[in-house]
């Protein structure tokens, strides 16, 4: 039997509330009834009734039923005036009649920023003919409102939120947070802990969601909100998070243990460390759940660009191109993200691995690590990087085994040698570094050594 109470509606606020509602009762809430309201009502009660979290509720609903608590109201009409909130889906329609700005249905209830966050204050009036105080909403998604803080944290001392158009992904997405918000509560006890690097704290939830799921259909674009009402004016943040990252991520999961190594040693790299000193162990879990991750950070940076997936290939020098260690090199890893994210054509990164491929040969079937060298250590500028792949073409013609140089001025996009090289091709020396170093990494271990007591100096 299906229920038709509470809705994903499209608005964040009340599809957030629904995934924490689905979150606890452990099913869609088309199987919700009256009962089954009645049940999670108490539930809500209780949890709001907790100092902390009460604490918390003035952020989200400032000056409510929820966290006013002026010693001269009793506490029966404290309870009376929540009451109000959970079930305005008893009450009798507006009049005049209105339609719920979420979903359509009748209103029952005047609702304004101590309800519902980033609304305007009780005192603006609507300005238009017979105008009213406050925004008319059902009593389904008022209530479903009243459950979205539980899918929040706290972050940088603003709530944190998912949104996306997948219910199913929403709810996931929602019940990490879910989760993490009871831990700390938990571990602090007195007050909501804030975390830092929203940004982090919404990339490591997306990770560990295309890490526990079986099914990539579900994966659909998504944005952090991250925001307030609390104080003189709203404050208001969103952060995209492309499909094509999950996307990714997925194919990582899917691929050779290479690949799952290489990219998880990446993102474990770029951890920020936790301070060392002696302290409870609750304060390590706190400061462990509020680090910095440079990649994840990196990323979300990125997505913020209008022309995000260009910006996206600067990753492969920041974090795929590991000079370093070499060989946590992967062509395989690079090519993924690049025709994943940032919509690079295979053609093209087949041509660019047979050219690092070719001249790899050359610095091991000949030991003519120059070849290598020139590449690894300075930054070419594009006339070099062209002079630098004549001068392989010329050796490679001597050994009777020439690029096919057509593909070679593809993979540049220009016309002829004549013609400085724009664009990516900065990218281009990147990806041939980073083959060559895995090809060498994979059978020189000598001149592996010796590159990295080279980068070793160079850094000193
Ligand atoms: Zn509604």
């Amino acid at each position: 039997m299906s229920f038709d109470l509470l809705r994903y509606t499209g608005h964040v606020f009340v599809d957030a509330g629904i995934a924490v509602v689905e979150t606890q009762i452990g099913k869609p809430c088309t199987e919700i009834d009256s009962g089954s309201l009645r049940l999670l009502e108490e539930w809500l009660l209780e949890q709001y009734a907790n100092p902390p979290m009460r604490a918390y509720l003035s952020i989200h609903f400032p000056n409510s039923p929820w966290c006013n608590f002026n010693p001269k109201i009793p506490a029966e009409r404290r309870r009376a005036n929540q009451l109000t909130l959970l079930r305005a889906y008893e009450a009798p329609l507006l009049e005049p009649a209105a339609a719920c700005p979420f979903c359509g249905r009748t209103a029952q209830f005047l609702a304004d920023k101590q309800h519902i966050p980033l609304l305007s204050s009780a005192a603006c009036l609507v300005t238009a003919p017979y105008g009213r105080v406050g925004t008319p909403v059902c009593g389904y998604c008022l209530l479903a409102i009243q459950f979205y803080p539980l899918g929040t944290i706290k972050a940088t001392g603003k709530p944190l939120i998912w949104w996306t158009p997948n219910q199913k992904l929403l709810q996931r997405l929602t019940s990490i947070h879910f989760k993490k918000l009871q831990r700390i509560i938990a571990l602090r006890g007195e007050k909501v802990q804030s975390l830092d690097w929203p940004r982090s704290r919404l990339l490591e939830s997306a990770k560990l969601v295309v890490d526990t799921i079986d099914d990539k259909r579900e994966f659909c674009d998504c944005i952090g909100y991250h925001f307030t009402n609390y104080g003189s004016g709203p404050d208001f943040k969103q952060y995209f998070l492309p499909h094509q990252l999950l996307d990714f991520w997925w194919d990582v999961k899917m691929s050779s243990a290479t690949v799952r190594e290489v990219h998880a040693g990446i993102e474990r790299e770029a951890w920020a460390t936790p301070k060392q000193k002696k302290r409870p162990l609750e304060e390590d879990e706190l400061e462990s759940m509020s680090l910095r991750n440079r990649y994840y950070e990196f990323l979300s940076e990125a997505f913020m660009s209008p022309d995000w997936e260009r910006r996206a290939k600067l990753v492969v020098r920041k974090f795929f191109l590991q000079t370093k260690n070499i060989s946590r090199n992967s062509f395989d890893l690079a090519e993924l993200f690049l025709r994943r994210v940032s919509g690079m054509e295979k053609y093209r990164l087949e041509v660019i691995r047979k050219a690092a491929d070719s001249i790899a040969d050359l610095v091991l079937d000949h030991g003519e690590k120059r070849w290598l060298t020139n590449l690894y250590m300075k930054e070419l500028r594009s006339r070099e990087l062209m002079n630098y792949l004549l001068r392989c073409q010329r050796r490679l013609c001597d050994a009777k085994r020439p690029l096919e140089w057509e593909n070679v001025l593809q993979l540049l996009d220009v016309s002829s040698a004549d013609e400085n090289p724009l664009g990516d091709w900065w990218l281009v020396r990147d990806l041939l570094l980073m083959r060559i170093l895995e090809r060498v990494g994979q059978t020189n271990a000598p001149l592996v050594r010796e590159l990295e007591v080279m980068e070793k100096e160079e850094v000193e």
